[in-house]
C-alpha cells in the first residue's frame, strides 16, 4: 500500500498559508456545509479536501425516486459536479473511503493509502440502509443475495432499474412502509413490475401519520396496483442463488424476483467509532456541531446526534450546515444550533403528503379536527392544544400547507372557526399564510431554500418563476414545494409576475427559440459558436451550458461550413469515445447492422490483448464494446484497430439493430440486414437533438425490436415495410407511431432521412423522439414528411444530403490531435470492481 503524507512541514514552508479543512462524506450535508463556508469567505481562510466514498461530486439523494421512476435521468440530479469542486479550489478524492482519524496527530488514513492531514475536520458521512436480520439475505459466500437491493445510494437506483428492466423479472417486494419503502414500490410500478409492501407497522407510514391518515394512504397506494400488507413481518428472503420470493412470520409466502430492503436508516459511524469519538445513537455534537470533547472536529448531517435527536431528513442539515459553517469561519461564533422541528412536505408515490409535530390528541385537552375523503385520497388532520397548533397531516391536498407550516412554527393563535385551518373560507389565504412567512421559514426541504432567498432574488430583478427557481434551486427538488415557491415568488413581486421566455429558449444563453434562432444564424451568416455568442447573446457573454447544443445545432444547419471549436464539445465529442464511471472511456467500433467478420473480430481481439482492455462487452445495439480505456491509449487504440467509430457516445444517430432477416431465416419477408446497412452507412455520424437509435425487422416478428426504436421499419407481407417513429425502450417506454407504409427499401431511406431532419430542425435540445413525435403530432408528422403538405420535403431531402455529404470520419483526429490536452488524461480515476468473465 502507498502512503502519501501531506506533511506540516509543507504548510510551514510557507507555500500555502491557509488551514487544511477536510471533509469526510461528500453527500448532501458534507456539500451544503463547504457550500456554506464558501460562501462566508472560507476559500481565503482554508485549503479544502473532501473524501467521498462513491465516485461521483454530490447528488440529491432525494430525486433517487424520481431516477428509479424514470421521471428523472441520473445525470440531471447532480447538485455538485466534479467540475464544481476544481473551480472551487476543492481537492475531492471521489470514490476513496476515509478509514480512521488519528485525533492526536490531526490525520485522516484513507482506503487508497492515503494520510492526510487536517487543521479543522467535518465528519459527514450520513447514513445507510439498514437490513434487519432475516434468514436467506445473503449468500454462503456472505454476499446480498443477487435481487435483494437497499435504496440509499444512485448505484442501488441504477441496479435496481437494471434488475426491473429484465423481462423476466416480474414481481418485487418491497420491505417497509414508510417514505423510502413507498417511493421505491411507485418507482418499481413505472417498470410494469408487480410490486407488494410488507410494512410491520399496523399502517402505512406509521412513523409520520396516524392509523385514519395511514388507511387513505393506503387506499391511495392500492389504487396504484400496489399490494399493501402491514402489520407483517418478513422472516425470510427465499432461493438458493438468487431471490425466488419471501417468507412472512404469519401470511403465505409471496414469490418475487427482487426484495427492496427499506426498513429504515442506521448513521454510517464506523469512522468515529474506530477513531474514539463519542457515539452513541450516532455521533454525539453540541449546539456548535462540534463532536463532544474535541476542539477541531465537527460533525454535520444523518450521522449525528444533537441532544438526543438523530434527523433523517434534509431540513435539519441545512439548518446545521449553516451554523457550523459560521463557527469554522469564526463569522458568528455566538451562532447555535438548537434542534429542528420536522416538517415533512412529500409526494411520495404519486401523492401529496404534509405531516408536522403529532398525529393524534395525546391529552384529555388536544382538540383534534378531522376531514376525510378516501374517495379522492384526501384526509386532512390537525391537532390544537391551548390553541396553538402542535400537529397536522395533510394527504392529497396541501393547499393550506403554507399557513399551517407558519402557524406551527411560530405558535400564531389560531382562527376560532376550526374548519378555516383546513378549508379557504374566508379566513387566512394563501396570500396572508405568505406575508406571515418568516423571513427564516424554510420555502423548498430538497434545497434548502428560505423564504428570504426567494424575495431577495425577485427584489434584484427576477419576476418569473423560473428564473427564481434556477436562481436559488427552490422547486427543482422533490417538487412538492412548487405551489408554495409560487406563491413567495408572486407575493415578493406584487402579483407581477411574468411568463418566463426562458421556457422557449433554444438553449439557455440565448433568448431565441429555435425557429427565430436558425433564422438569425441564416441571416448573419454564422458559422461558429464563439460567433453565435458574440452576435445572439446578452452581452455577448458565453455560457457554458449553450455549448452543446449550439455546436450540434449549427453542424447540422451548416455541414462543412460549420467552424468546429473544440470547447464547445462535450468531452465525449472531443475525443469521440465514451466516458465512464470511473474517468477512463468506452470504444465501440462500428459494425454496420451488426455485421461483422473474421477479420474484424480478430483485430478487435488483438487489440484487447495488447491494451488489456479490462472488459469487452456486446452491446444492446449489436457492437463490441471495449471498456476501460484511459484517455492517452485512445489514437492508439484506434490507431491499431484501424475501424472507424460505432458512434456509441454522442447526441448523433448511433445504430441500426437488424434481425437476421430473409436471406437466413424462415420467417424473413425482407432483407433487414441489407437494408439496416444502408441505412447505417447513409447517416453515420449525424448530429441530432438527442441520440437516434434505429432497427429493421425481417418480418413482423419483430426480433430487432423495432417498435421501439427512434425510427423502426419492419418487412411485411407483399415486400412492403412499415415505418414506425418516436419509439423507446429505455428509461420511457413508447411503442413507435406508424408514419408510413411504403413499397421499397429506396422509400425508407428516403423517409427515414426526412423524418430525421425534420426532428433535427423542429426538436428541442436533447429532446427524444419519443417525447418529440407526441408533441408534434403523428397525424402532423405524416402529413408533413410523407404528403408534403406543407411543400418543404424536397428541402429536407436536400437538407439532410447536404449533411451526408460533409461527413468526415472523426477517428481520423488520431493521427492528429486538435488540441494538444486532446488525450492527455485531465479526470481523476476510480478503482471499479471488475467484472468477471468466466
Ligand atoms: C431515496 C431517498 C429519498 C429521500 N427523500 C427525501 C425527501 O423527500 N425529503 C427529505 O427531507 N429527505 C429525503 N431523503 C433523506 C435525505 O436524502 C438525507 O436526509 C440526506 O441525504 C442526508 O445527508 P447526509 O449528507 O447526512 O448523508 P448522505 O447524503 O448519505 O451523504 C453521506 C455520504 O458520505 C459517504 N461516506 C460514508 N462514510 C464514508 C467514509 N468513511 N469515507 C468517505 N465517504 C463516506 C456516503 O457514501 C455518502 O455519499 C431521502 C433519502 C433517500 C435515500
Ligand atoms: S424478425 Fe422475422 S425475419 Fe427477422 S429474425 Fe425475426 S423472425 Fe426472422
Amino acid at each position: 500500500m502507498t502512503s502519501v503524507l501531506d506533511t506540516p512541514r509543507a504548510r510551514k514552508t510557507g507555500r500555502d498559508p491557509r488551514r487544511r479543512l477536510v471533509v469526510i462524506g461528500n453527500g448532501m450535508a458534507g456539500a451544503r456545509a463547504v457550500e456554506e463556508i464558501l460562501a462566508r469567505g472560507g476559500a481565503e481562510q482554508f485549503s479544502i479536501t473532501m473524501f467521498g466514498d462513491e465516485p461521483y461530486g454530490n447528488y440529491n439523494r432525494i430525486m433517487l425516486s424520481h431516477v428509479l421512476s424514470g421521471e428523472e435521468s441520473d445525470a440531471d440530479i447532480f447538485l455538485n459536479p466534479l467540475a464544481w469542486y476544481q473551480d472551487n479550489g476543492i481537492t475531492l478524492h471521489a470514490g476513496v473511503r476515509a478509514d480512521r482519524i488519528d485525533r492526536f496527530a490531526k490525520h485522516v488514513f484513507s482506503s487508497d493509502g492515503r494520510v492526510t492531514p487536517y487543521d479543522t475536520l467535518i465528519i459527514a458521512t450520513g447514513s445507510r440502509s439498514h437490513m434487519p436480520p432475516m434468514d436467506g439475505l445473503h449468500t454462503p459466500a456472505g454476499s446480498v443475495k443477487p435481487g435483494v437491493f437497499g435504496f440509499r445510494t444512485i448505484d442501488d437506483t441504477r441496479k435496481m432499474v437494471s434488475h426491473a428492466q429484465q423481462d423476466h423479472h416480474r414481481r418485487a417486494v418491497v420491505i417497509g412502509g414508510g417514505l423510502l419503502g413507498l417511493e421505491a414500490a411507485y418507482g418499481l410500478r413505472s417498470h410494469g413490475i408487480d410490486v407488494e409492501v410488507v410494512h410491520s407497522g399496523n399502517h402505512l407510514m406509521s412513523a409520520q401519520m396516524g392509523p385514519d391518515g395511514g388507511a387513505v394512504l393506503r387506499r391511495s397506494v392500492q389504487a396504484l396496483g400496489i399490494g399493501v400488507h402491514t402489520g407483517s413481518r418478513t422472516t425470510a428472503v427465499l432461493g438458493t442463488d438468487r431471490v425466488t420470493g419471501v417468507s412472512l412470520r404469519d401470511k403465505p409466502d409471496i414469490a418475487c424476483d427482487m426484495v427492496v430492503v427499506a426498513a429504515g436508516i442506521r448513521p454510517n459511524v464506523d469512522v468515529a467509532v474506530l477513531s474514539g469519538l463519542p457515539v452513541e445513537r450516532a455521533i454525539v455534537v453540541d449546539d456548535q456541531l462540534r463532536v463532544q470533547d474535541e476542539d477541531n472536529i465537527y460533525a454535520v448531517g444523518e450521522c449525528v446526534q444533537h441532544r438526543g435527536e438523530v434527523y433523517g431528513l434534509v431540513a435539519p442539515l441545512w439548518e446545521q450546515a449553516v451554523v457550523l459553517a459560521k463557527h469554522v469561519t469564526g463569522t458568528d461564533t455566538g451562532a447555535a444550533y438548537l434542534g429542528s422541528r420536522t416538517a415533512t412536505k412529500l409526494k411520495v408515490a404519486g401523492v401529496d403528503v404534509a405531516s408536522m409535530g403529532i398525529h393524534g390528541p395525546e391529552l384529555d385537552t388536544d382538540e383534534h379536527i378531522v376531514f376525510s375523503e378516501p374517495s379522492r385520497g384526501v384526509f386532512k388532520s390537525i391537532v390544537v392544544r391551548d390553541n396553538k397548533m402542535v400537529g397536522a397531516t395533510l394527504l392529497g391536498d396541501s393547499r393550506k400547507l403554507a399557513y399551517l407550516t407558519q402557524a406551527f412554527d411560530r405558535g400564531l393563535p389560531l382562527p376560532e372557526e376550526r374548519h378555516s385551518l383546513l378549508f379557504d373560507l374566508g379566513t387566512p389565504d394563501g396570500d396572508v399564510g405568505v406575508a406571515e412567512l418568516d423571513d427564516h421559514a424554510q420555502v423548498c426541504n430538497c434545497n434548502g431554500v428560505n423564504k428570504k432567498a426567494l424575495v431577495d432574488v425577485v427584489k434584484g430583478g427576477c419576476t418569473t418563476l423560473a428564473g427564481a427557481m434556477d436562481a436559488t434551486r427552490a422547486g427543482k427538488g422533490c417538487g412538492s414545494c412548487k405551489l408554495l415557491v409560487q406563491q413567495v415568488v408572486e407575493w415578493a413581486a406584487g402579483g407581477a409576475v411574468e411568463e418566463d421566455p426562458a421556457a422557449s429558449y433554444y438553449v439557455p444563453g440565448i433568448p431565441l427559440d429555435k425557429p427565430a434562432l436558425m433564422d438569425e444564424i441564416r441571416k448573419r451568416g454564422l458559422r461558429s459558436v464563439s460567433q453565435v455568442f458574440q452576435a445572439l447573446a446578452p452581452g455577448s457573454t458565453e455560457d457554458a451550458r449553450s455549448k452543446m447544443g449550439l455546436a450540434s445545432l449549427l453542424k447540422m444547419m451548416l455541414g462543412d461550413q460549420y467552424i468546429d471549436e473544440r470547447d464547445a464539445r462535450f468531452i465525449n465529442d472531443r475525443v469521440h469515445a465514451n466516458i465512464q464511471r470511473d474517468g477512463t472511456f468506452s470504444v465501440v467500433p462500428q459494425m454496420k447492422g451488426g455485421v461483422t467478420s473474421a477479420q474484424q473480430l480478430r483485430r478487435i481481439a488483438d487489440v484487447a490483448e495488447k491494451h488489456n482492455v479490462p472488459l469487452i462487452k456486446l452491446t444492446g445495439g449489436q457492437r463490441i464494446d471495449l471498456l476501460g480505456i484511459p484517455k492517452e491509449d485512445l489514437p492508439q487504440v484506434w490507431a491499431d484497430l484501424d475501424m472507424p467509430s460505432g458512434y456509441a457516445y454522442g447526441k448523433s444517430f448511433r445504430t441500426v439493430k437488424t434481425c437476421v432477416g430473409k436471406d437466413f431465416c424462415r420467417y424473413g419477408t425482407g432483407d433487414s440486414t441489407m437494408l439496416g446497412i444502408d441505412i447505417e452507412s447513409r447517416f453515420q455520424g449525424l448530429e441530432s437533438p438527442a441520440k437516434l437509435k434505429l432497427a429493421v425487422s425481417g418480418c413482423p416478428r419483430n426480433c430487432a425490436e423495432s417498435l421501439v426504436k427512434d425510427v423502426g421499419v419492419v418487412a411485411v407481407e407483399g415486400g412492403r415495410w412499415e415505418i414506425y417513429v418516436g419509439g423507446a425502450a429505455g428509461a420511457h417506454i413508447r411503442k413507435g407511431d406508424l408514419l408510413a407504409t411504403v413499397d421499397s427499401p429506396g422509400e425508407v431511406t428516403l423517409l427515414t432521412g426526412r423524418f430525421m431532419q425534420y426532428y433535427r430542425e423542429h426538436a428541442n435540445w436533447l429532446e427524444r423522439t419519443y417525447s418529440f413525435v407526441p408533441r408534434v403530432g403523428i397525424d402532423h408528422l405524416r402529413a408533413v414528411i410523407v404528403d408534403n403538405s406543407e411543400g418543404i420535403a424536397g428541402d429536407l431531402d436536400q437538407a439532410m444530403q447536404a449533411s451526408v455529404d460533409s461527413y468526415v470520419d472523426p477517428w481520423r483526429e488520431r493521427d492528429d490531435p486538435q488540441t494538444p490536452g486532446q488525450f492527455r488524461t485531465s479526470l481523476p480515476l476510480t478503482v471499479l470492481p471488475q467484472v468477471q468473465v468466466r
